[in-house]
């Protein structure tokens, strides 16, 4: 495992090593196991980023459960504030269902809640939210965030399904941009 790598032109250092993230993520899995005991859950893990952590979560959950995927459709330039999104690929019925959000990052929280309120319109029963990083210093929203992996810094993170400019999604361990 290397400490230190270079994504285009921008240098990244080790932050959580392949090892820390399989503890973690079994953690998770198992809260969630423990939580929705004698239940069905419905996973909807947010492309592209949260591609392989919600592989891996998922193998370990016990629980009855589907996954869908979703993406976010962003519109650059339409307004001033920058970004109106819509959802892509929604192909299960969530009405009345028990959903669980994976989301790779959460930074300050804008894209989830946009997320949320979008995904409320299908009327689940319930939408709980797993992230396997949040940047704690720049969340600002009020939204309950239920399953955290881990609390990172607010510097530019690549690495276990996060892209720098579409690239370095394919490695085991989780990198911050150096100072
Ligand atoms: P937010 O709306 O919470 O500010 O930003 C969330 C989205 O921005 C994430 O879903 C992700 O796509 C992107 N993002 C935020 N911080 C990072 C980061 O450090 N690395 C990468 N690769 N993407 C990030």
């Amino acid at each position: 495992m290397l400490s230190e790598i270079k994504v285009i032109d921008k240098k990244f250092e080790l932050l959580i090593n392949e090892k820390e993230i399989k503890k973690v993520v079994k953690k998770i899995a198992n809260q969630i196991n423990r939580d929705y005991k004698n239940e069905e859950v419905i996973f909807i893990p947010i492309l592209n980023g949260a591609f392989i952590f919600a592989a891996d979560l998922i193998r370990h959950i016990k629980i009855k459960n589907k996954i869908t995927f979703l993406k976010l459709q962003s519109y650059i330039g339409e307004r001033s504030s920058g970004k109106v999104r819509k959802l892509i690929g929604l192909t299960e019925d969530i009405k009345n269902k028990k959903v669980i959000v994976i989301e790779d990052i959460v930074d300050t929280g804008e894209t989830l809640v946009k997320l949320l309120e979008l995904l409320k319109k299908y009327e689940p029963a319930e939408i709980k939210v797993v992230t396997l990083l949040l940047k704690t210093e720049n969340y600002i929203k009020k939204q309950k965030i239920d399953y955290i992996g881990f609390k990172v810094p607010s510097r530019y993170i690549v690495g276990y399904g996060l892209d720098y400019s579409g690239y370095a999604r394919n490695l085991s361990s989780i990198y911050i941009e150096k100072l």
